[in-house]
């Protein structure tokens, strides 16, 4: 966050208690110099990055649907409804929290070493696995929501129809929308509670793995996702932490959960 100078209004430099430029003194950045809290810290961007999530993701798909539903008389259009609406709060949603957190970008996607990777391969592998049979063993492990399923298992679904709803588009949301969760849920979120409290590793998945959850579900509306989510959001949780901080790992692995499915449901 910057820091101006009270009297020119110039941005001050993080040491520059006394402005280069009209000697005012500045007690915001006397404070700073002692306390180390520049304003711009994990905190102050998981909090900024939640109240856009809220307000974007929460408050925006429930406008959007209603806008959308304008569009349509047709109750059996309630996937162009819910998909529209989502991709347009997930494509704000992306663009808003990078653009924000843009300079923090460049270390975030792999940190790793060889023997990570591996590791971290092996066990994304074995929950894609688990992932493909969890549908079909009931019907509240879920990968996908029921409308949106529905929607690819109608016949209709095409990638590009010029028609309300595509598969493509469909695709992009959810692309978008773990973008989004693993950003603000992996990386923000886990940062913050490591950085910030005495918390074990353990503790920090668990926690981010409930809170996550319940967004998620904020978000997609959907009660029949919420053990398979629980299930990723646990898995992605721990590769993150383990893999020295990389969000690459969960990202991969979540997009592939995704498009296993619409392979299933569309083949
Ligand atoms: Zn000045």
């Amino acid at each position: 966050m910057k820091i101006r100078c009270k009297n020119c209004y110039r941005v001050l430099e993080p040491q520059e208690e006394y402005c280069k430029n009209c000697g005012t003194h500045s007690i915001e950045i006397q404070k700073a110099m002692q306390t180390g809290d520049y304003g711009g810290g994990p905190v102050y961007r998981l909090k900024m990055g939640l109240i856009l999530f809220l307000i974007i993701a929460f408050i925006g798909s429930g406008i959007f649907t209603i806008i959308f539903g304008t569009f349509t008389s047709d109750a059996t259009e309630s996937v162009f409804n819910k998909s529209n609406s989502l991709l347009v709060t997930s494509i704000i949603c992306t663009a808003v929290l990078y653009i924000v957190n843009y300079k923090s970008l460049k270390d975030f996607f792999w940190n790793g070493n060889w023997k990570q990777l591996l590791g971290l391969i092996s066990i994304s592998v074995i929950f894609l696995v688990m992932t493909f049979f969890l549908p079909k063993i009931s019907s509240i492990t879920k990968v996908l929501p029921n409308f949106i399923t529905s929607y690819l298992h109608s016949g209709t679904a095409r990638w590009f129809s010029g028609k309300n709803t595509n598969v493509s588009f469909v695709l992009l949301s959810l692309i978008l929308v773990i973008l989004v969760e693993e950003f603000l849920f992996r990386r923000l979120l886990i940062d913050v509670l490591d950085e910030h409290t005495m918390l074990g590793d353990l503790m920090i998945v668990l926690i981010t793995t409930l809170i996550s959850t319940v967004l998620d579900f904020a978000w997609m509306m959907a009660p029949e996702t919420i053990i398979v989510s629980l299930v990723l959001n646990m898995v992605c949780s721990g590769l993150y932490m383990y893999s020295n901080r990389s969000l690459i790992i969960s990202i991969i692995f979540r997009i592939l959960v995704v498009a296993i499915q619409f392979i299933i449901y569309l083949v």
